[in-house]
């Protein structure tokens, strides 16, 4: 009723709904017995919705039946799983076809010039790294969206998960020359998995080398919310536009800048941390300012 925007339909003229759609079905129903039609509607509050309509005449009564689902949702997954099958492809595609041309050029010659087929081999062993990690996070993914990743909740001490963990993190920074610190202002325990907040941390941390300049600053603190502690990485790297941000989260988006440089990256780091915080009940955002560094936090509850 509310999606056809009447109250009783009892005793009214098919015609009166004013809606080609369910007029068409009409005419076809009248031959046919049966008949079906998807149509977009707008409603009252100028929201579009897509509606499956099937009419069909009872053979006892001759009485029309109208019958009329709201299928926008369907309509949205279904288009969100196109665009991602259309995304992985095109992901995939590039280092699959650099490790082909690599090959055949070693095969049609290069291999008999040693320093020519280091270069081609060199080519050949980075993009199929780069295969098997974007398959590793693909695979990690969909483990979480499907609610497969068995996450272990317990109380977590974060200033001491922190001090282990910022031991591996710093010989990183120091292979590319950032300085990274840790601030808390907390105190207490979280509720959360242990290797969920590593994985979350990583390919936080790892962004934000990633996008920094050698010999800057990262760091990372936290903050007392009450309920939830919010963990903050800041870095003074190129930073998101406001455009950017409020894509960056989703599978497969790279900004234009990163994907014109030579960084590499699948574009599902930062959709496997949303998941992830989401899956410890936690939220996930970002404060930048194009070119003058990037503040990514996420929140996770007190335990
Ligand atoms: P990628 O594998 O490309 O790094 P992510 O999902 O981790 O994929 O990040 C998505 C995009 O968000 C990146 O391509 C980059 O453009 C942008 N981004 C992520 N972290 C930062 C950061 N710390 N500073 C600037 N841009 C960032």
């Amino acid at each position: 009723m509310q999606l056809l925007n009447t109250q009783d339909l009892d005793k009214q003229n098919i015609s009166s709904l004013n809606l080609p759609a369910i007029n068409y079905l009409f005419n076809r129903v009248t031959n046919k017995k049966r008949a079906d039609i998807e149509f977009e509607i707008e409603l009252q509050d100028k929201s579009t919705r897509w509606v499956l309509g099937s009419m069909n005449q009872s053979k006892t009564t001759g009485e029309y039946i109208l019958v009329v689902h709201d299928i926008t949702q369907l309509r949205q997954l279904n288009s969100m799983r196109r665009d991602f099958i259309s995304n992985l492809s095109h992901e995939l595609r590039t280092p699959v076809s650099v490790i082909r041309a690599n090959s055949e050029t070693l095969l049609d010659g290069a291999l008999d010039n040693k320093k020519e087929a280091k270069t081609f081999a060199r080519a050949i062993l980075h993009n199929s790294e780069r295969l098997s990690s974007m398959v590793s996070d693909l695979i990690d993914l969909s483990r979480i969206e499907y609610g497969d990743l068995k996450l272990n909740i317990k109380g977590i001490d974060f200033n001491d998960f922190m001090e282990s963990f910022l031991v591996s993190m710093k010989s990183v920074a120091k292979k590319r020359d950032i300085e990274l610190k840790y601030n808390p202002d907390h105190q207490g325990l979280l509720s959360a998995d242990t290797q969920a907040l590593e994985r979350i941390m990583n390919n936080l941390l790892d962004n934000a080398y990633k996008y920094s300049d050698e010999g800057t600053l990262v760091e990372v603190s936290t903050k007392d919310q009450g309920k939830m502690i919010k963990v903050m990485v800041a870095d003074s790297g190129v930073g998101v536009s406001d455009e950017d941000q409020e894509h960056i989260f989703d599978r497969f988006y790279r900004t234009a800048s990163a994907r014109a440089s030579d960084k590499q990256g699948s574009g599902l780091g930062l959709a496997i941390v949303k998941n992830l915080t989401n899956s410890l009940n936690g939220e996930v955002g970002v404060e930048s300012k194009h070119d003058s560094g990037s503040i990514f936090w996420f929140t996770i509850p007190i335990g």
